[in-house]
């Protein structure tokens, strides 16, 4: 039975187990590319806005999805400040290494923009509260490496 044929009947059915090795190399494509080297470079976040529609995007995107504009041209930058849309509490870290403490991972929707980024934020699990506003902390400048974990933490703006 060849790999395009559809099997019919149970016995025509096959499978192996095995491992496969496999190697990737993740491409963050026009975009990311702009995103970590705004943020490695300048420590904000690089964002796209659509002038007819009124849409900043973040993450960046290179065509509006609503009135499909390019926006490749079209780049903003926006300090690392938002609100905390929504939370979790987790007993571990990123790495899946058990924590010492609980750590409170939120999604903050970012200041003027349409969207988010994830993150840890530093603070106790009793005091978080969704609509906490928050800014981020970012790695040393020489310690950047144009990622998101650039951004170490963020922390409540205290008001
Ligand atoms: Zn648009």
């Amino acid at each position: 039975m060849g790999i395009r044929e559809k099997p019919t009947r149970m016995d025509q059915v096959q499978s192996w187990r095995a491992d496969f090795p496999v190697e990737y190399l993740y491409t963050t494509g026009v975009a990311g590319e702009r995103f970590a080297k705004t943020l490695r470079e300048r420590g904000m976040l690089a964002a796209t806005r659509c002038q007819r529609c009124g849409v900043t995007y973040l993450p960046p995107r290179i065509y509006c999805q609503r009135c499909f504009a390019d926006l490749s041209e079209s780049w903003v930058e926006v300090p690392l400040q938002g609100v905390i849309h929504t939370y979790t509490v987790v007993p571990v870290r990123a790495t899946g290494e058990p924590s010492q403490s609980l750590e409170v991972i939120a999604y903050i929707r970012i200041d003027g923009t349409e969207g988010g980024i994830l993150g840890r934020v530093a603070v106790s699990p009793e005091a978080v509260y969704i609509g906490m506003a928050v800014e981020g902390v970012l790695a040393p400048p020489a310690e950047r490496r144009g990622a998101v974990t650039d951004i170490r933490y963020f922390k409540p703006i205290l008001s």
